[in-house]
């Protein structure tokens, strides 16, 4: 943490890493240890032969524990608890703030693909996010016996910043140091601001890959996968920004839902490819039903990128240079 404050004072951003993500004191403190581990642990990954799809998708020329920890850190900057968007919050203390008005964007007339109707097939269920965030960038995982989805995470910072461009207006998060310090200021000037707010399903039973063992590697990497695929919704520029998630086709598992990707390269495709060059490192300490579990998370997580659009086209590889004001 204090490396990323020097950094941010001296308005350079290559220090950062996985463990110099802020992690708001508004986070309970056994959640917080939680997170923190799932993150150190990525900095002692073991990483064997990325293949070059791998190194392709993730635009790095080597895959190591240093390379994958700078570009989550590059992505994720701070993370928030399920509430801290309260309206509650909001209204007392003021936690989303408006930082500049009258700002113009670049790109300020360019929908985002999938936020565009034109290549929107028609949801099945009604978005249960505040209207104030674009849908695309809350992640639901499903529990294995109920219908209804939880919240894993949110680009939160993604969303602000879209939802700024929207409105003309630069916003601005407060992020709690704990009582009596003053909350940072997160300025949503691009979609790498890098917010992450966890929800109610992150480390829920039903979602934990082993809950024999909650502390196995498995589950920290099953959790880090989820913080790739978030990390990613802060990348994108005009018509790819955020890399917005678009409706399941009919038939698909998640039929008309905001869970699948229409580009080679989006939050999907990133989850599943450090999910699979993360499964290989553990090859000798993962169990034996831990890999095969991991592996059918890959599995559907591959089986959310579309390789042919909605409008019939195949799928492409979106840029991912991030927009920025
Ligand atoms: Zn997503």
């Amino acid at each position: 943490m204090k490396k990323l404050l020097i950094a941010s004072l001296l308005a350079t951003t290559t220090l950062t890493n996985a463990s110099d993500i802020v992690l708001s004191k508004g986070i309970k403190s056994k959640l917080r240890d939680n997170i923190e581990r799932d993150l150190n642990a990525l900095d002692n990954l073991k990483f064997k032969d990325a293949s070059p799809e791998s190194l392709k998708t993730m635009g790095l020329s080597n895959l190591s524990a240093q390379t994958a920890s700078k570009w989550l850190g590059d992505r994720v900057n701070y993370v928030v608890d399920e509430n801290a968007i309260s309206v509650l919050k909001l209204l007392l203390k003021k936690v989303i703030f408006v930082e500049r008005e009258g700002v113009t964007f670049p790109n300020a007339n360019v929908v985002p693909y999938a936020l565009d109707p034109v290549n929107k097939r028609p949801a099945a269920v009604l978005p249960e996010v505040p209207t104030l965030w674009p849908e695309a960038v809350a992640d639901k995982k499903e529990s294995d016996d109920e219908e209804k989805g939880f919240v894993v995470m949110s680009n939160v910072g993604a969303a602000l910043y879209m939802g700024g461009k929207q409105s003309n207006q630069v916003y601005g998060m407060k992020v709690s140091r704990g009582l009596l310090k003053s909350p940072l200021k997160a300025i949503a000037e691009s979609p790498r601001v890098g917010i992450i707010q966890i929800g109610e399903g992150l480390f829920m039973k039903e979602l934990t890959l082993n809950n024999q063992n909650p502390a196995s590697i498995a589950n920290s990497i099953n959790r880090l996968a989820t913080f790739f695929h978030e990390a990613r919704h802060s990348d994108g520029n005009g018509t790819s920004l955020g890399f917005a998630h678009s409706n399941c086709p009919p038939g698909h598992d998640y039929s008309g839902a905001a869970a699948c990707d229409e580009n080679l390269n989006g939050p999907y495709t990133v989850g599943a490819t450090m999910a699979l060059e993360m499964l290989k490192g553990c090859q000798d300490t993962c169990t034996e039903r831990e890999k095969e579990i991991l592996k059918l998370v890959i599995l559907d997580s591959q089986s959310r990128v579309m390789k042919t659009t909605y409008k019939g086209t195949p799928a492409t590889v979106w840029d991912d240079a991030p927009e920025s004001l």
